[in-house]
Parts: C-alpha cells; structure tokens; sequence
C-alpha cells in the first residue's frame, strides 16, 4: 500500500523531471503469475455465459449454493484424495493465525458436498439439484487456457442414483454449450467401476503391466499400488505405448455397473447427444464411481477438455452422512470464453452510447432531466462534464463509441429540442424534447 502511495507522490512532485518520471514509471505491480485481470471489453463474453448458465440451471431445477472460497484443508484431502495430483502438488494450502490448515478451494464439489451436509439440506428431499458459479485455484504450470486462478460453472445431482440422473447433467453440459453458440465439441464417456468391480479392473491392469512398471514415468510408478485406474490417462507417450492391449475396463464391470453404463448410453442416444466411449477416461479426482465424461472443444489446443465431470456416490457418505449417490459437471470459464471469442459474431452488440452535450452552464439541467429519463427507457448514457466546445466533444463521444451524440444550447432551449446527431449515418435532426426516447428508439 505505502508503495503504490509513494508512487503517486513521486508522480506528482516531479512531473517536469524525466528522470525521475522514468524511475517512478518503472516501479509497477502486475498481478501474479498463472492469474489475469478480466478487462470491461471481455465482460460481455462471460456475461453471455454466466446469464445463459443461470437461465438453463433453472430450466432443469437446478438452484445455486454458493461456498466460501476457502476451506479446511483436510476437506480437500478426503474428498479429492491424499495422491492426486490436485492435493499433492497444486493446493493453495497455508496456516491461517489461529493456526488452521485452510486451502483456497481447488475445486467445487467436495465444499458443496460438506455444505449440503452442515445445512441439512440432505433432510429436506430425496433430490437436491444446486448450481455454483465462482474462482477455483491451483498451483499447475500456467499456459494458454491453465491458470491457476481460473472460474468454474458447475452443477451437482444429489440424491438420484437412477441413470437418468447422469443422462440428464451430460445433456445440460451440451445444452449449455450449444446455447452458448459454441459448436466443434464433443462427450466422451467412460465407467470407472464402483467399489465391488474397480478392485478386479485394478488387479487386471496390474497385471497387464507386470515386469514393465519400472519403464513407465515415475508418476505411473507411484500410482501403481494406491491408484493404478490413474495409469490409464498417463499423458506420457512410452506408457501408453506400455498399456496397448490392455483388457477394456468394461470387460471387468460388475452386472450393476454394466447396466447403468449402458442404461445412461441408452438415454443419452435417445436425447440425440453424439457421445464417444472412451475406456481410458478416469478424471484426476479420487471420488468418481461409475460414470466420467468430458466435454472437448476442437478449437482449443493443448488444454482441450472444457468440461469434466461424473458420479461419485460415496463421497456424501465419507464426509458423514449417509449413502447419497451424486453426479455432476463443472465447465472452465475461461476456456468457454476461449472458444467464444473465436465466434465474437454470436455475441450480441452491447447497448450502444448516447453522449449528452450541455453548450453553456445554463443548458446542463435541461439535459440532466433528459439523461434522467433515458436511463429510465435503458439507453446507456453518459453526459459532458468538460464545458468544451461542440467539436472537443465529438471528438471524445467518437473515442468512447457513441452512436448519436445529443446537443442543447440555446435556440433549442427556447424551442424545447435538442439536436440529435447520429454518429455513424453523420446525420443530426432537431428532435422535440419530449420524443427524443421515441425517435432513438426508432433508430436502433
Ligand atoms: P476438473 O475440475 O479438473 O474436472 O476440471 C473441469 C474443467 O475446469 C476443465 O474441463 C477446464 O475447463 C476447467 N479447468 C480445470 N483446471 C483449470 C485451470 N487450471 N485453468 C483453467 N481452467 C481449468
């Protein structure tokens, strides 16, 4: 704080001095590797997300349930599990002063799960249907479409073991996105088991890999024993090269499992959703059982997937309540608007500027009452504080984009108009006070 208070000091004392001028220019604060300021021109892209998400949330009986943005550690520990690579490597994790381990959320299901808890929301109906919206963090190797704080849209079905509960979250995910006018996405879905039938997959792969454990990445080596279904999603090219020809994981599901799976397929085909089985697809977090799916855009590179989610019907029961299965999804923001921007046409043009120009003191009253009612008829507007001539002021209403510039002096005081100048066709008329709302309306 004293820093930037020194800076502004240093600015004005020494304006005259170019030295000086260059010294204070280099003292600059950015903000802070793998984060990003969201500027006013990008506002309409994530507004067009954020309002279409809301609408379609509520559409589908979905309400909103928002968490604080941080959580004891221990909650992330469980829920997500102790060797992910979320808890492992990338948690914003610190002592607090009370000497607490708190952890800026890495993710959205586990706080809305101890919520649903800590509120008794799992006393009032068999289902509960919540939405949240908000900045998750990791610490991960910042790049195009990675951050390490980054927002997440995601909703969560609680309460519903039917697969239809997994059909319907997977067709929101694609309802979303398509509504958003986003096209070149595709689902990919997989079965990951449930506890009866994972410890078969996990004992098959183990096999399957055998004496070649010690040629795979390290990460692959550490999994191996606690987590082996992890092997599976190894990016790492030599260990894919060491899992070709492993059995499918569907051959190793349990009946139970291998009806919802194909239960779910079945609802997604009949909604008419083009889908993909993708045997290799386990998701990083710990406490997904049975269905995973991605959403997958062509037009992002490396950092593809734009939206993750899936079933984990034991997690409410781990954190203390009783057997509740649970499905859902969450979508990065900025990945969406990554997409997006590459279609600016779809988003609509913000309401355009109308600039109010007072010639002289006396006029600027006048066109307060009409700046007045403008705003009331939703016009975005703004009015001249400056006193500068006619020609300054087109000059800034031109720089700040406004369709039509509105000018009173004093003819037009004494007949009761103003001139109302439209920007882009360079045309202006004398419009009566009291229509003006008619005739920019007509114009638009
Ligand atoms: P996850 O919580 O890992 O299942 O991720 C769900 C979605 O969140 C992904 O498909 C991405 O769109 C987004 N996401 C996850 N991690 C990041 C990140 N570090 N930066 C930006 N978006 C992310």
């Amino acid at each position: 704080m004293q820093g930037i208070f020194e800076s502004i000091l240093l600015t004005k004392t020494f304006t005259t001095d170019l030295k000086v001028i260059k010294l204070v220019s280099t003292m600059k604060y950015t903000c802070l590797r793998g984060t990003k300021d969201i500027l006013p021109e990008d506002m309409q892209y994530w507004h067009h997300i954020e309002s279409i998400s809301r609408n379609l949330f509520n559409y589908y009986n979905f309400e909103e349930l928002r968490t604080p943005i941080f959580e004891m550690t221990e909650l992330f520990e469980r829920g997500i599990g102790d060797d992910t690579d979320i808890v492992e490597k990338e948690m914003y994790t610190f002592t607090d002063k009370g000497d607490r381990r708190i952890t800026l959320r890495p993710e959205g299901t586990a706080p809305i799960v101890r919520a649903y808890l800590q509120n008794g929301l799992d006393k009032k109906s068999g289902q509960s249907k919540f939405y949240y919206c908000g900045p998750m963090f990791r610490y991960e190797r910042p790049q195009a479409g990675r951050y390490r704080q980054f927002h997440q849209i995601g909703v969560e079905s609680i309460g519903n073991e039917h697969p239809y509960a997994d059909a319907e979250v997977i067709a929101l995910g694609i309802h979303l996105f398509d509504e958003f006018g986003l096209t070149g996405l595709s689902v990919s879905i997989n079965s990951v088991g449930c506890p009866v039938c994972r410890p078969v997959i996990e004992e098959r792969l183990k096999q399957f890999i055998g004496s070649n454990l010690k040629k795979l990445c390290g990460d692959c080596q550490k999994r191996f024993d606690g987590r082996p279904l992890r092997l599976l999603d190894c990016k790492n090219k030599k260990c894919k090269t060491y899992l070709t020809g492993n059995s499918n994981i569907h051959d190793s599901h349990c009946h139970e499992c291998a009806d919802h799976f194909s239960s779910v397929i079945d609802y997604i085909e009949a909604m008419g959703i083009p889908f993909k089985i993708d045997p290799t697809l386990v998701r990083g977090l710990d406490y997904y059982t049975r269905t995973t799916f991605e959403i997958v855009s062509e037009h992002l590179g490396a950092q593809n997937a734009i939206c993750g989610g899936g079933r984990y019907d034991y997690l409410v029961e781990q954190f203390g309540g009783k057997k509740t299965p649970a499905v859902g999804f969450a979508f990065g923001v900025e990945r969406a608007v990554m997409v997006l921007k590459q279609h600016s046409d779809i988003i609509q043009k913000a309401n355009p500027l109308i600039y109010l120009v007072p010639l002289g003191e006396s006029n600027r009253p006048a066109l307060f009452k009409l700046l007045n009612e403008l705003r009331r008829n939703e016009f975005k507007c703004e009015i001249d504080y400056s006193g500068s001539d006619l020609n300054k002021c087109l000059k800034k209403a031109n720089k700040m984009g406004a369709s039509n510039v509105i000018i009173l002096g004093d003819d037009e005081a004494l007949s009761q108009t103003v001139i109302v100048k439209n920007m882009i066709k360079r045309e202006q008329q004398l419009v009566s006070l009291d229509k003006v709302v008619d005739v920019l309306n007509d114009s638009k």
